[in-house]
């Protein structure tokens, strides 16, 4: 059995009350490691690890940090096929995935705000003969950042990165169901030599754990990615102690198809926005709208399409959706399914836990479920269930597709399938949504500001936006005379 540690102050040390949580392989449902209970007394410590080390990160040049950070990146793409094997099996996502999207998007994350703030600078504001202001942007101090489950390194480091690359220390918790390659990282972190105390990484629960690094009056920012519930507790938390706050919410993204796409890739993208990571990604359509005159072609084809994708272990290469993330999670996205046929939705595919054979016999697995037949405000099209399952909701015009597209509380992102440009510029205008993708999904510049609307967040991350975020303008006024 493998004990985790936290990383503090540049070391690996056990939690100081030496309890561990279960961590479980969700493929086969057995527990394979520990991870540190930590508590207040260990997020203190961590934190004055961070305010010690502070000053000396902050005072480096841009150069000596970002080559700090590239280090990093090196041991991360050498350590490519380790950290997708530990992914896959803390996540239970395909081995093929983790290797192809997660691991080298943490290498790339740690690469882009690097070689960003090599490039970066900040404004002057000329008063003609009288004088001049100019503005520094400098970093916070101490920022936590808190990631979620499902897509674990590439999440935390999405976050760690521009906070590290703007100058502040940073103590961070990955999620306690998929600590591992967050784990793995701290290790890379001691090899690559990051001066200590500049990253901790401290493993435990949300309610403990993440409460200490919300709560504590020494942390400047708190940069959040998981379910809008939990980010409605953090705000609150955070509020009265003004802490600046980044919030990355939930979704209930709608995937829109119109009569007049390219059908061809309109269908092979729509069956990956559906089920990619087992529908665990908050940027996957869940509510496919489709224009009525192709309803039945799509629907059908779609289907048959759904049918022939192949569940199974993680491990194999030839397996397309692996297992959902935990026991409890497979037991939510069951309860949605029975949700939505009390509600009249009728089941297409899918629709049950899959039973596996040999090695994951005992795994989370759900199949691929599309079901039709629900009205837009049900619970089933309105609350995230964050799973393989997708709705197929049919409309008539761009403007009942736009009212039906807005009509829940989220707004992450939107998918628009359609050449007419009438329907692009209509539905760019009028869809409640931070990111819209037209004729194509999860197509990433990490120059571009990612976040949500209404319920799905609060600020953006990517590009200078998380640059900004992670640092305070101050600006100074120099008179003339
Ligand atoms: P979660 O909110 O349960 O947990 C996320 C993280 O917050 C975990 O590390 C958890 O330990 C911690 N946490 C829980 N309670 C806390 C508290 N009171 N104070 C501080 N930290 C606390 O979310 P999850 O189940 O891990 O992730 C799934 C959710 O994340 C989904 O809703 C999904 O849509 C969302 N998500 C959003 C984005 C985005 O970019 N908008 C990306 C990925 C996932």
């Amino acid at each position: 059995m493998q004990y985790l540690q936290n990383y503090i102050n540049g070391e690996l040390v056990a939690p100081h009350r030496g309890v561990y949580i279960d961590n479980i392989d969700p493929a086969t449902g057995s527990v394979y490691a520990q991870i540190p209970d930590s508590d207040n007394t260990d997020v203190n410590v961590a934190i004055g690890a961070a305010q010690r080390a502070f000053p000396a990160w902050r005072a480096l040049s841009a150069a000596a940090r970002s080559a700090a950070l590239l280090r990093l990146v090196a041991l991360i793409e050498r350590d490519i096929e380790k950290l997708a094997l530990a992914e896959s099996i803390d996540n239970g996502k395909p081995l093929t995935l983790a290797r192809q999207m997660d691991i080298p998007r943490a290498a790339q994350n740690f690469q882009f705000f690097a070689t960003a703030i090599l490039h970066s600078s900040s404004e002057a504001h000329p008063m003609g003969s009288e004088g001049i202001n100019y503005t520094l942007r400098e970093p916070l101090g101490v920022v936590s950042c808190i990631s979620p489950w499902n897509l674990p390194l590439y999440l935390f480091t999405w976050k760690i990165a521009p906070a590290l690359a703007a100058g502040n220390c940073v103590v961070a918790k990955p999620s306690e169901i998929t600590p591992m390659t967050a784990y793995q990282l701290s290790l890379l972190c001691i090899e690559a030599e990051l001066p200590a105390g500049v990253l901790n990484i401290v493993h435990g629960t949300g309610a403990k754990t993440g409460t200490a690094l919300c709560t504590h009056p020494a942390i400047k920012a708190v940069s959040f990615t998981g379910g809008t519930n939990t980010g409605a507790i953090i705000a609150a938390a955070a509020a009265p102690l003004f802490k600046k706050i980044s919030l990355e919410l939930g979704g209930k993204n709608p995937n829109i198809i119109f009569a007049d796409c390219d059908y061809a890739k309109m269908l092979d993208t729509t069956v990956r926005s559906s089920f990619a990571n087992q529908g665990q990604i908050c940027l996957c359509g869940s509510r496919i709208l489709i224009e009525r005159s192709i309803y039945e072609r799509f629907r059908d084809d779609f289907v048959a399409r759904v049918r022939s994708l192949r569940v199974g272990d993680p491990l194999s290469s030839d397996t397309q959706l692996g297992a959902v993330v935990s026991r409890a999670h497979q037991e939510k996205i069951l309860s949605y399914i029975q949700i939505a046929q009390d509600e009249g939705g009728q089941i297409l595919t899918g629709g049950h836990a899959v039973e596996l054979e040999g090695r994951c016999q005992n795994g989370f697995f759900v199949a691929p479920t599309v079901i039709e037949g629900l009205e837009p405000d049900c619970r089933a099209n309105q609350e995230e269930i964050f799973g393989p399952v997708v709705t197929l909701v049919p409309f008539d015009s761009m403007y009942e597709a736009a009212a039906i597209a807005n009509c829940t509380p989220y707004g992450l992102s939107a998918t628009v399938w359609t050449n007419g440009l009438d329907k692009i510029n209509y539905l760019s205008q009028q869809l409640q949504t931070g990111i819209l993708w037209v004729n194509c999904w999860l197509l990433r510049d990490l120059r571009t500001p990612f976040g949500g609307v209404k319920q799905s967040g609060v600020g953006r991350e990517g590009g200078w936006e998380a640059l900004r975020f992670f640092t305070e303008a101050k600006n100074i006024c120099i008179h003339y005379r």
